[in-house]
């Protein structure tokens, strides 16, 4: 069988690891990733290490039932740069990148050795087409691939949006990473401003600090609410956000609202010593950065915010379950509502991380404004940019660009290949972004809402179907179902 994967980042490696946990199948596979390799993606590239994992080391793994795996991988290498290291630890990205470069060369030798091949193919699809006979995918460098039985789009997050149309003003960085490459040649004295509050806005003024930046630096985002500090705290077991309590509360009555998703939550925290309102006070702007900053380090260091891992471990325990029980009103509120608070709440930043913010904050080089309404190219000479903020206009002479792109939306190099499907009625999207795809099975769906048994999506794509996908252990989990479809018919 011939299977095509397009895109060559993690949620590609997990599913070649999963097609080869436990045999090698009969398959030649071609990965088409126009980056130089296949592994890191977007989320994991070659980078300076201050740009963190957002997970410990001991959970993040490319195979969802052993969580151990990349940190045995770390440990064989010798650690991090010479030093062992904690399973508790947050790692650099790029090491998680080193690691699924060196998984999905492991997998193409061991199946060489077999005589199957995986093919890379360096340059994106920008169409894909279903006939008689299988696929047939069209590159951007104009190359024709005929005869793929099977398909997996992985295409993975899309970079930052230039929200203010800003791309060709000189100045204006659109995307921070790689940080390293695109942050280093900024001036040190320069007065830059970083649009978005999110952690690529906090990984981005890390970096600048780290380089000896001496210029103001300035945070804008519309609420102008930075991530919380990671706390030293451990989850609690859940009693009433686990999947097998979910899957309870489901089976009396099926259908979850916003209201009692957070009673839920608020019953869970209030038996863990804290409640609901405390995670919300976080997501209320207004307080100074650098006291926010020193209230939170203080908490965190004390083992205090323990809504903040009882959040993140029901997420990936239950989120599946309790966003298909919504009906789509429900959802569509809470995407409105809460969605970018509850990211936020989500991906708390590394105590050290605050420590050095908090001194800049101190020192008075580190401002963060809330209310921005635009950002305009300055008068000629002087200044380069022009914002209008709930703090009045600020002039920068760089602006770096680190807002999210929304929720499920499809990566600019993906629109071209998945038009080409929609417009043929193979596929079709789903409503709230990305691709359509089948619950269960992750199988796309056509027009008329048939499964596709030959087409699949993994990751963010299909965030539209199941929400939250940005997290290896879920795109992991989501590689597995597929392989399991792939592997019946090799
Ligand atoms: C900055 C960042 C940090 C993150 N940190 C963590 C973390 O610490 N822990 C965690 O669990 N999750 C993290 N995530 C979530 C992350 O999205 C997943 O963990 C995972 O890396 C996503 O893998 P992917 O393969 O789906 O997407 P990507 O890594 O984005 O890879 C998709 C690939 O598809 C390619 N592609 C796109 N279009 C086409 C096309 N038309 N043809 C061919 N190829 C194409 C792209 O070049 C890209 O290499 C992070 C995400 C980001 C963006």
């Amino acid at each position: 069988m011939k299977l095509g994967i397009i895109g060559g980042g993690g949620a590609a490696v997990a599913l070649l690891a999963a097609l080869t946990r436990d045999r090698l199948p009969n398959l030649d596979i071609t990965v088409f990733e126009p980056a130089k390799n296949v592994g890191p993606g977007r989320a994991y590239l070659p980078d300076s290490d201050i740009a963190l994992l957002n997970v410990s080391a001991e959970r993040m793994s490319v195979l969802p039932d052993a969580p151990g795996h990349f940190l045995e991988w770390v440990k064989e290498r010798g650690g991090l740069n010479g030093r062992s290291v904690s399973p508790a630890a947050f790692l650099p990205r790029r090491l998680f990148g080193e690691y699924l470069a060196d998984v999905a060369a492991e997998i193409t030798d061991r199946l060489a050795g077999r005589g199957k091949s995986v093919r890379t193919v360096g340059s994106p699809v920008i169409r894909l087409r279903q006939g008689p006979v299988g696929f047939h995918a069209l590159t951007e460098d104009g190359r024709h691939f005929d005869g793929l039985d099977r398909v997996v789009l992985c295409v993975g997050i899309g970079g930052p949006v230039d929200v203010y149309r800003l791309a060709r003003t000189p100045g204006y960085i659109n995307d921070s990473y790689p940080l390293s490459a695109q942050l280093a040649a900024i001036q040190h004295e320069a007065h830059v401003l970083v649009l978005g509050t999110g952690l690529t806005a906090v990984d981005t003024v890390l970096f600048l600090l780290e380089n000896g930046h001496r210029g103001g630096i300035t945070m804008a985002s519309r609420n102008g609410l930075l991530p919380t500090v990671r706390t030293s705290a451990t989850a609690p077991e859940l009693r009433h956000l686990s999947h097998a309590a979910v899957r309870a509360a489901l089976a009396v009555d099926p259908v979850m609202t916003g209201e009692r998703l957070l009673a839920l939550l608020d019953r869970e925290l209030r038996e863990a010593g804290t409640g609901l309102s405390r995670a919300c006070a976080e997501a209320v702007p207004g307080e100074s950065v650098a006291r926010r900053l020193r209230r939170q380090l203080q908490q965190a260091r004390d083992g205090g915010a323990l809504w903040q891992p009882v959040i993140i471990e029901a997420m990936h325990e239950s989120v599946e379950l309790i966003w298909h029980a919504m009906p789509d009103a429900e959802r569509r509120r809470f995407l409105t509502r809460w969605h970018r608070k509850f990211v936020s709440l989500l991906s708390p930043m590394p105590q050290q991380t605050a420590v050095r913010l908090q001194t800049a904050a101190d020192a008075g080089q580190l401002r963060v404004v809330r209310g921005v309404r635009g950002i305009r190219p300055g008068e000629s000479p002087l200044p380069a940019f022009l914002a209008s903020t709930g703090a009045g206009d600020i002039a920068a002479d760089i602006v770096v660009n680190t807002t999210r792109p929304a929720a499920a939306a499809i990566p600019e190099a993906a629109i071209p290949l998945v038009e080409s499907l929609v417009k043929v009625g193979v596929a079709r999207r789903h409503p709230l972004g990305g691709v359509d795809v089948a619950r269960y099975t992750n199988r796309v769906l056509a027009a008329d809402g048939s499964e596709n048994r030959n087409l699949f999506a993994l990751g963010h794509l299909t965030a539209g179907t199941h929400y939250y996908t940005s997290s290896m252990l879920i795109i992991g989990r989501q590689a597995r179902v597929v392989a399991d479809q792939l592997l019946r018919h090799s």
